[in-house]
């Protein structure tokens, strides 16, 4: 047996030897490597406790384990890959800079990949928000200063080389927007500069996979007052960098009962406040500083924002089609998919996962052009596919939880009651089986069920899908900023000036055109 497991270990270690090194030389950082890099005296926090090593924490090791099989996703498939024409070397195409559609789909194929590891579960994998800044890159002169944007366009090159998985703080903390003094300033801000760098003080929010990535990107990503010029400050550190604090918010994963009861909880992806105790940031990480306008504009005025959005509404593809078909397998187990009623509510629920594969489609379909030859999704789709899946997402959701009913509640406590016999024969009585195993199958999928649109994890994704891409009313923006307005508005103006007088009423604004144009059925005007 011991002779057995060794031969397994060392044949396991040649082929991985075979999967990650060609050539002599290592193609793509592993699952491994990652895990061992975690290792690294960051300060995160569980409440009052520090935790020496997010890999063994009961609440971080199973998303850490996400990530690491994330990045053995891309080792070992060559199509996850690209030959980066800045050094011929293979990289992962988290760090292609599009060109053309064909670099989209490339894109898109590493976006679906790597969804489909948690299902759509883990919303900030490294692809959320390395895509930014490889989208900041394209256009790195909107930092307005040509040493911010070496800066910046080494920092990517940094982060490519080297495979990294960042996490971003880009939001004040609360209270702190209305601009309402109460003397105390808890918004991260620029408290010194010297000649080694830039000193920053206070909280900045909301970093997703904060205990587990490599580097946190800090920034504006909603527009600032020209004003707020002490916290108009964009820069990258290392998660241990000293003095930064990562406080985890509750880690459910450490709540789990087990892998059967609480099956979702190894994407438990810790949100987390982090906390700048007087850090110093060298000047090389340093992208903007004093300037509000450039600080946001990194993320809007480049294609940070499309690129980082474009893998959130794939993954949320992947996820309402996991959920969906998730609930259609309970419903065939627990007999209610035959009901005409139930099959048209299904009917309903099915419509929107395609809706929401077409708006992603539709962003590829014609990719906007940018400056310095670069293109992204089209801005337009874009921020209404984010505004539709924030408006309808919690709808998809609810009707999930209807469609469970109180299936959830009628199931035992946990497994422990299959380990004594007499509530075994209750379960059993109560699926009406003697079959063990598909009593089993049926718990699983209810439990599945309950952790996908119910359990407190459940919660906190349903409040992910609201809010990933910042609050709705801001959302709501910018679709009224990038909706062509213009080439909607031609036929009405067509229409006054063949039906009547040709001038436009009075008081009526130009219409603008900030995005890539009109594309109704492919056409642009
Ligand atoms: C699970 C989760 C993960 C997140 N991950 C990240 C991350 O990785 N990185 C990151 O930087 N941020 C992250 N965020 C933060 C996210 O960007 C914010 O939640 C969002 O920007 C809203 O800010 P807030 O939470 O401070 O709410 P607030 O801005 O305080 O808003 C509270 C409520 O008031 C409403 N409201 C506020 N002002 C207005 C107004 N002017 N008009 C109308 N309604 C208004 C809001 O819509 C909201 O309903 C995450 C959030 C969640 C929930």
């Amino acid at each position: 047996m011991v002779h057995t497991s060794m031969w397994l270990c060392v044949a396991c270690s040649i082929f991985m030897v075979a999967v990650f090194w060609e050539g002599g030389l290592p193609v793509l950082r592993s699952g491994d490597d990652y895990l061992a890099s975690l290792r690294d005296g960051r300060q995160v926090y569980v409440g009052g406790q520090i935790v020496e090593d997010v890999t063994c924490h009961p609440g971080f090791a199973g998303a850490a384990r996400t990530v690491a099989r994330l990045f053995d996703v891309t080792a070992s498939d060559p199509s996850l890959r690209y030959i980066e024409p800045e050094t011929g070397e293979q990289t992962n195409v988290n760090f292609l800079r599009p060109r053309s559609g064909d670099d989209l789909a490339t894109r898109r194929r590493l976006h679906v990949a790597w969804a489909g590891v948690s299902n759509g579960l883990f919303g900030r994998s490294p692809d959320h928000v390395a895509a930014m800044v490889t989208g900041m890159a394209c256009r790195p002169e909107v930092t307005g200063s040509e040493r911010f944007s070496e800066n910046l366009v080494n920092y990517w090159r940094y982060i490519r080389d080297n495979d990294l998985y960042l996490s971003f703080a880009v939001l004040p903390p609360a209270g702190s927007k209305s601009g309402k003094s109460t003397g105390v300033q808890n918004a991260m801000r620029v408290v010194g500069t010297d000649r080694d760098g830039v000193t920053v003080r206070g909280f900045k929010m909301l970093a997703t996979g904060g205990p587990l990535c490599d580097e946190i990107l800090v920034g504006n990503a909603q527009p600032l007052r020209p004003s707020d010029v002490a916290v108009a400050v964009s820069f990258a550190i290392p998660a241990n960098h000293p003095g930064v604090r990562i406080l985890a918010r509750k880690p459910y994963a450490a709540h789990a009962v087990s892998r059967i009861d609480d099956p979702l909880a190894d994407f438990d992806e810790a949100d987390s406040a982090i906390y700048f105790d007087n850090v110093q940031i060298p000047w090389e990480r340093v992208f903007v500083l004093d300037d509000p306008q450039a600080s946001y504009g990194l993320f809007v005025e480049t294609p940070a924002h499309t690129l980082g959005n474009a893998q959130a509404h794939i993954r949320l593809l992947v996820k309402m089609r996991f959920i969906l078909a998730a609930a259609k397998r309970l419903g065939d187990a627990l007999d209610f998919t035959g009901n005409p009623a139930v099959q048209g509510v299904f009917g309903g629920l099915a419509a929107r996962v395609k809706m929401l594969e077409a708006a992603v489609v539709a962003q590829e379909a014609h990719p906007e052009s940018w400056p310095n030859g670069y293109v992204s999704q089209d801005r337009q789709f874009m921020y209404a596919t984010s505004n539709w899946s924030m408006e309808y997402f919690p709808e998809f959701a609810n009707e999930m939880r209807k469609l469970l009913a109180s299936h959830a509640f009628q199931q035992p406590a946990d497994v422990s009651a299959f380990e004594d016999d007499y509530t075994k024969s209750l379960f059993l009585e109560l699926n009406r089986t003697e079959d063990f195993e598909s009593a089993m199958g049926r718990y699983r999928l209810i439990r599945l069920m309950w952790d996908l649109v119910g359990s407190e994890l459940a919660s906190r994704n349903n409040q992910y899908e609201l809010f990933y891409a910042g609050p709705p009313h801001v959302t709501r923006t910018r679709v009224w900023d990038y909706f062509d307005w213009r080439a909607a508005e031609a036929p009405v103006q067509e229409f006054l000036t063949r039906t009547g007088p040709a001038s436009s009423p009075d008081g009526v604004a130009p219409a603008r055109a900030l995005g890539g144009g009109d594309a109704i059925l492919g056409d642009r005007t």
